[in-house]
């Protein structure tokens, strides 16, 4: 562990100390992505892989994994085997390189004996720099035969954590790669993650059994991402507001339940947005036509559980809502993070609520129950669940929250892109006046009541508990019917997550005062509860940055014509050319083939094979 940190340390260093890529590897980033430069520890990667040095490799999403590996062979002209854990991912990345002009092969349970046979023929001839299996079929003798005829000598793990029982997607016919290294002892081995914590990454270097491994830990901040908390209040429209400001762009929701799914894409498509549900519980095949109609862009906005992203490839992502609060902040970081792939800004807003930490806390307990979970495991998920809360709850900046929370130390005093930073959360006036009053209220009904039932009375409900009882009479009754229900029960909410007023535990919660409560009562504690401001700019000054010289209407035209080549070739539209490509194109506004060269993203054989079509539709704007 402690070496494995060094090592760590030792690498953050060479990278700082930075170099030029090779002439060599500059000229296929040219020749099959129109790239012109590496990304921070890109350089060091495929050097390990040059090198056949282990590694193991951990960047975020979307910083560009999967150039490390697919550099190296075409290089040294060779064939390398990348593991992957999904059919989907495989089969868009295969598609994605082929456009490219770059050899790629998978071989899947989704294909016929013919096909196999096919493709087993092509790989053999070494015609391909990569072959794309899944981990099962890696360790079958037909597949080792071919392999071993093949003289492989570097294999890629994607997805590495899925080794691992402590990372968040554990999936056990990984742990079988563990014999890799004595089914091939001459061969290198590259693991490839983004999950950060140090336990999966001891654990990856463990099980795999690499050998003085180069270990290149990548910054998680994700400077493109603007991270936004508001208290949930009515979170159907509140969601929909959201989605509103990327009309158009897509977007992905989470939130806890089946049942939640279904009601917010509802919602929403009563709003005229294309959206649809998404969730374990729905047919396989209504499952794949949704993520289907995702990628072909026909439908914006999927409302999901967490069971959907693993699948999904889509760069242009602008939005990632959490109807819900998530987990851990390692599921938010997984979620979030499929925003904004392609480096473009991208919005996630999180609408947050005491009551569903409650509402995880009784989850996790009666699955617990259900499947005999020992104890210390369902603390530790409680844990997980508190410093999500946590991240949720301080007022700070939310890059650096998160950058803390995974051991780095983030730099900028104002990242310009999180609802701290951007001045959008206030203190509400007289918080300490308003707290008593809630306060007091708990105390006149003798604290034998949950929320709801004392925002009934604050707000001077006459419900049927209310009349039953007599709290009509009570001096607090009513006392805070100016403010919306919603914003009560937040206000409430927030007093019980800065420590100043109990729930307790169970079924039927009630609202406890405790030393601290009295302390507010009395007047010896000033408190501050927090409100959003709402934004009026549409756009955030990084967004808007990102927008600049972009002609809108021909990124949409050309956005179209990606939509038409995907559909005739049968493909997603993201596989044919990124966002970030076209709005570079809609920006530039090249005329002539040679100009279209040197947009970034247009590799020589997309050029020969869209440059045209490309041509005309820009042609046809002026
Ligand atoms: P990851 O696998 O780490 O999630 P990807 O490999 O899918 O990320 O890369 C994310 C995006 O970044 C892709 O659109 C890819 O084309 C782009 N990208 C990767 N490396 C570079 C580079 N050196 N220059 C420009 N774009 C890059
Ligand atoms: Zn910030």
């Amino acid at each position: 562990m402690k070496a494995l940190d060094e090592a760590v340390a030792e690498d953050r260093v060479a990278v700082e100390a930075g170099g030029r890529a090779p002439d060599e590897v500059l000229a296929v980033l040219r020749r099959f992505w129109g790239f012109e430069s590496l990304r921070p520890l890109q350089l060091e990667a495929i050097q390990a892989g040059l090198e056949r040095r282990d590694s193991l490799v951990v960047m975020p999403t979307g910083g560009g994994k999967s150039l490390c590996y697919q550099v190296p062979p075409a290089v040294a002209g060779r064939t390398d085997v990348v593991v992957s854990p999904l059919i989907a991912l495989m089969k868009d990345q295969v598609d994605a390189l082929r456009l490219s002009g770059y050899p790629a092969a998978a071989l899947h349970s989704g294909m016929d004996q013919m096909e196999v046979r096919d493709v087993e023929r092509e790989v053999a001839g070494g015609r391909h720099h990569l072959i794309f299996v899944a981990p099962e079929r890696l360790l079958t003798p037909r597949f080792l035969e071919l392999a071993a005829r093949l003289k492989v000598t570097s294999f890629a793990i994607d997805e590495a954590h899925c080794i691992s029982q402590w990372g968040h997607d554990f999936r056990p016919e990984y742990r079988r790669l563990a014999e890799l290294k004595t089914r091939f002892p001459g061969a290198s081995i590259h693991a490839y993650t983004a999950t950060a914590t140090a336990r999966v990454r001891t654990d990856i270097v463990e099980q795999l059994g690499l050998t003085e491994p180069a270990v290149l830990v990548g910054s998680f901040d994700r400077p493109n991402l603007l991270y936004r908390v508001r208290p949930k209040l009515d979170v159907n429209t509140q969601i929909a507001e959201t989605i509103r400001r990327h009309k158009g762009e897509a977007a992905i929701v989470y939130s806890i339940s089946r049942k939640d799914t279904e009601h917010i894409a509802a919602y929403l498509a009563s709003q005229g947005v294309r959206a649809a549900a998404y969730h374990a519980g729905m047919e396989a095949d209504e499952r794949r036509r949704t993520q289907d109609r995702f990628a072909a862009e026909e439908i914006d906005v999927v409302v999901a559980t967490v069971a959907f992203g693993m699948g999904i490839d889509r760069s242009d992502i602008r939005c990632v809502i959490h109807a819900a609060l998530p987990k851990s902040i390692e599921a938010y970081q997984q979620e979030t993070g499929r925003a904004g792939r392609d480096g473009l800004p991208a919005e996630c807003v999180l609408f947050y609520s005491a009551a569903d930490v409650m509402r995880w806390r009784n989850l996790m307990e009666r699955s617990a129950a259900e499947s005999a979970t020992p104890a210390e495991v369902l603390e530790s998920s409680k844990q997980l669940l508190e410093e999500m809360r946590r991240f949720a709850t301080v007022v700070r900046c939310r890059h650096a929250g998160l950058s803390a929370y995974f051991g780095e130390t983030y730099q900028n005093a104002n990242c310009g892109a999180c609802d701290f930073c951007l001045g959008e959360v206030e203190g509400v006036a007289d918080s300490t006046v308003l707290a008593q009053k809630v306060l007091s209220c708990v105390a006149r009904v003798e604290q034998r009541f949950g929320v709801e039932h004392v925002v009934d009375v604050l707000s001077g409900a006459s419900s049927e508990r209310v009349r039953r009882l007599s709290h009509e009479k009570l001096s607090t009754y009513g006392i805070l019917k100016d403010l919306p229900r919603k914003t009560l029960t937040n206000i409430v909410y927030q007093l019980v997550d800065a420590g100043l007023l109990e729930r307790t535990p169970g079924d039927r919660p009630t609202l406890k005062l405790n030393s601290l409560s009295w302390e507010v009562m009395r007047g010896r504690r000033a408190v501050t509860l927090l409100q959003a401001k709402e934004s009026k700019s549409k756009r955030t000054r990084i967004e808007e940055a990102s927008w600049r010289d972009v002609d809108e209407v021909l990124f949409e035209s050309l956005r179209k014509l990606r939509r038409e080549i995907a559909a005739e070739r049968g493909m997603p539209a993201y596989v044919i050319m990124h966002d970030a490509t076209l709005r570079e194109l809609a920006s530039v506004r090249p005329t002539t083939m040679e100009a279209l060269g040197g947009i970034r993203g247009m590799g020589e054989k997309k050029l020969a094979d869209l440059g045209a079509r490309v041509l005309e539709c820009i042609k046809a704007h002026h």
